[in-house]
C-alpha cells in the first residue's frame, strides 16, 4: 500500500468484504467489465463527439500504454487540470488502467494550489490545457517543475490528444501485467479547506467503486439515464456520487458541458433529452432565474441532484414550478466519503427540510457535542461518521489526523446537524472555518495567512457573508497598522500576485479598530460576519 495512506482496520475491512460492499477489484477491473458489457452504447458526449463504451475502452487502453511508454507507473501521482472535455474522462480511466493516481485538481487552480498538490502528493506528471481564456498554463507548470524535481512529465492537452490517438508501441499484455491493490488509492480528492494547507483524501478502489455503484440506484440512474454535467468533472460529486462512474456502471450516458452558462445547458438538455442534471444550489439559482429557460423543452429532466451547499426551500419550489416533472434531490456529501441523499419516496415535508440519509446500512453517524458525547436524539451536534467508503485518515498527516478523527475512527466533519424524526438529517450550520462559495470551499486560514503578509495589515479575519446567488461570499475583515491605509482593489491585487485560484479572492473588505471577541476571548467570527453583512447592505 502507498506509504502515507491510513488503512481501514482489518475487522472493518473484513466486514465490508463479507457484506459485498468491497469487491477487491481495481476500478480498472470494474470498468473493464462495464466497457465490455455496454460496448456499443453511447457513454460520453462532448460537443459533436459521441464515444461508445467500446471507444472509451479502446482509447483508454491506447493512452494507458502510451503513458506507460512515457514512463508513468503504478501509484504515480498525476495532477490534471482539465475542463469538462472527453479527454479528461479518457485520461481518468487510462490512469486507472495503469494504477496511477489522479489528484482532483481544477482548471481554476493556479500556481499556489498546483505547487501544493504536486509537493504534497509527490506527483510526477501534470496534464493541462495550453491556455484557457488569457491564462497560459505552460509557464506556470515549468515553475512548479523547478521546485519539484520529481515532476518529470508536463503534458499539455495537445500532447495528451496525440497520446490518445497515436497507436501504442507497447502490447496490451503490459496492461494485463499491472497489479493494482484495491485497498490503494484510485484518486486523491481534495479536502474542503478547513486548514491553511489542503489535505489529500485517499479514496481507495474498493471504496470509490462502492460509492458510485450504490449512489446510482438511489438517484434513479438506469441504462436509459442521460446526465448533463456542467460542474467540474473532477469534483467528487460529479465524478462519483453517482457521477460519471455511477452512470457508467449502469450503462447510461454522460453529456459534458464545458460551460455553466444557463442557455448552453438548456440547449444540451433539450438536444440530448437529459434525464438528470447535477448542480450546486448556486448553479440551479442561475438556471431558474434565466429567462431563456422558457424557450427550451426541459421535460426530459426527471432528477436535479443538488449538493455541496444548503438548498433554500424557495429554490426547490421555484424549480418545481418551472420544471414540473423534475424532482430536486438534495444530497449532502463530501470528498471524504459519507453521502446522504433524500429519497424520491420521502414525504413532501421531509424532502423540503432535510438533506437525506446515508446510502449504506453500515454507514455509522454520530452527532456529538464539544466533548465528543453523543447528543440526545433531535438535538444539534457535530456530524462524525465512519463507514465502508469514508476515509480513515488524510494522506501523510498523522498529527492532523489525530485531531480530525476519533480514536475509534470516526471522521469529525465540522458540520452541525440534527436528526429529523423521519430518520433523515437536517444541516444546521458548521463549526469549521471556511467559506462555502457556490459549493467551492475556501479555507479562511489560507487566505488570512496570505493577507497577513501585506505590510499594512496588523490582523485579519476572513468571514462568510450571505449572498443570494452563491450562498456565501468572503469578506476580509482587517485591522490596519497605525497610520497605514489599504483600499480593497489594492488588497485584491496583492492576493492575485500570490497566484491563487480566482474563486478564493475576497469580494469585500471591512476595516475595523478591533475584532469582537466571544466569551472565551477568541475572535468571534459570527459577530464579524454579522458586521460584514450589515456593512455590505449599506
Ligand atoms: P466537499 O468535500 O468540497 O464536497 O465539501 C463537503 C462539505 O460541503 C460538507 O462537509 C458540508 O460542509 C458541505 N455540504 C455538502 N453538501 C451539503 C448540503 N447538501 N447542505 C449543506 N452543506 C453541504
Amino acid at each position: 500500500m502507498l506509504e502515507g495512506v491510513v488503512p481501514f482496520p482489518p475487522e472493518f475491512a473484513q466486514r465490508y468484504r463479507a457484506k459485498g460492499y468491497w469487491r477487491d477489484k481495481s476500478l480498472a477491473q470494474e470498468f473493464s467489465s462495464v466497457f465490455h458489457q455496454y460496448q456499443s452504447r453511447i457513454a460520453l458526449v462532448d460537443g459533436e463527439r459521441q464515444l461508445t463504451y467500446g471507444d472509451i475502452d479502446r482509447l483508454t487502453d491506447n493512452l494507458a500504454l502510451n503513458l506507460l511508454e512515457l514512463g508513468l507507473k503504478p501509484l504515480d501521482r498525476v495532477v490534471p487540470t482539465l475542463p469538462n472535455i472527453a479527454e479528461f474522462v479518457i485520461l481518468y480511466f487510462a490512469l486507472q488502467k495503469i494504477g496511477a493516481i489522479p489528484i482532483a485538481a481544477l482548471v481554476s487552480h493556479r500556481f499556489a494550489e498546483i505547487n501544493q498538490f504536486v509537493r504534497l502528493s509527490g506527483a510526477t506528471a501534470c496534464i493541462y490545457p495550453e491556455r484557457l481564456g488569457d491564462f497560459e498554463f505552460e509557464p506556470m507548470i515549468r515553475r512548479v517543475q523547478q521546485g519539484n524535481a520529481q515532476l518529470k512529465h508536463s503534458i499539455p492537452l495537445s500532447l495528451l490528444k496525440q497520446l490518445i490517438e497515436k497507436k501504442a508501441n507497447l502490447s496490451k499484455e503490459k496492461l494485463r501485467d499491472i497489479r493494482i491493490d484495491p485497498t490503494d488509492p484510485c484518486i486523491f480528492q481534495l479536502s474542503g479547506g478547513t486548514t491553511g494547507i489542503p489535505k489529500l483524501i485517499p479514496r481507495t478502489h474498493n471504496d470509490y467503486s462502492y460509492n458510485s455503484r450504490t449512489a446510482a440506484p438511489v438517484c434513479g440512474v438506469t441504462r436509459d439515464s442521460v446526465l448533463l454535467l456542467a460542474l467540474p468533472a473532477a469534483h467528487n460529486l460529479p465524478l462519483a456520487c453517482p457521477g460519471i462512474q455511477g452512470y457508467f456502471f449502469q450503462g447510461g450516458k454522460v453529456v459534458l458541458s464545458p460551460t455553466t452558462r444557463p442557455e448552453e445547458i438548456f440547449k444540451l438538455v433539450e438536444r440530448h433529452k437529459a434525464t438528470h442534471i447535477k448542480v450546486v444550489p448556486a448553479l440551479l439559482i442561475r438556471l431558474i432565474n434565466d429567462p431563456a429557460i422558457a424557450s427550451y423543452d426541459l421535460s426530459s429532466v426527471k432528477i436535479i441532484q443538488s449538493g455541496g451547499q444548503r438548498m433554500q426551500p424557495e429554490v426547490r419550489l421555484k424549480t418545481q414550478r418551472l420544471i414540473p416533472g423534475a424532482f430536486v434531490q438534495e444530497n449532502f456529501g463530501m470528498g471524504e466519503g459519507m453521502l446522504f441523499f433524500v429519497r424520491p419516496d420521502d414525504p413532501a415535508e421531509v424532502k423540503l427540510e432535510t438533506c437525506g440519509r446515508p446510502i449504506c446500512p453500515d454507514d455509522e453517524v454520530r452527532l456529538v457535542d464539544n466533548d465528543g458525547r453523543e447528543v440526545p436524539d433531535g438535538e444539534v451536534g457535530e456530524l462524525t461518521c465512519r463507514g465502508p467508503y469514508t476515509l480513515r485518515g488524510y494522506f501523510g498527516v498523522p498529527e492532523y489526523n489525530a485531531k480530525q478523527f476519533t480514536p475509534d475512527g470516526f471522521y469529525c466533519t465540522g458540520d452541525l446537524m440534527r436528526r429529523h424524526p423521519s430518520g433523515n438529517y437536517v444541516v444546521e450550520g458548521r463549526k469549521k472555518d471556511l467559506i462555502n462559495r457556490g459549493g467551492e470551499k475556501i479555507s479562511a486560514e489560507e487566505i488570512e495567512n496570505l493577507i497577513l503578509m501585506h505590510p499594512a495589515v496588523q490582523n485579519v479575519a476572513c468571514v462568510p457573508v450571505h449572498d443570494a446567488n452563491l450562498g456565501e461570499k468572503m469578506c476580509a475583515c482587517l485591522i490596519l497598522k497605525p497610520g497605514k491605509g489599504l483600499q480593497f482593489p489594492e488588497l485584491v491585487e496583492f492576493l492575485k500576485e500570490k497566484e491563487i485560484a480566482k474563486f478564493k479572492l475576497p469580494e469585500s473588505m471591512l476595516v475595523v479598530d478591533e475584532f469582537p471577541v466571544s466569551t472565551f476571548g477568541k475572535v468571534s467570527k459570527k459577530a464579524l460576519s454579522e458586521m460584514a453583512e450589515k456593512n455590505a447592505n449599506h
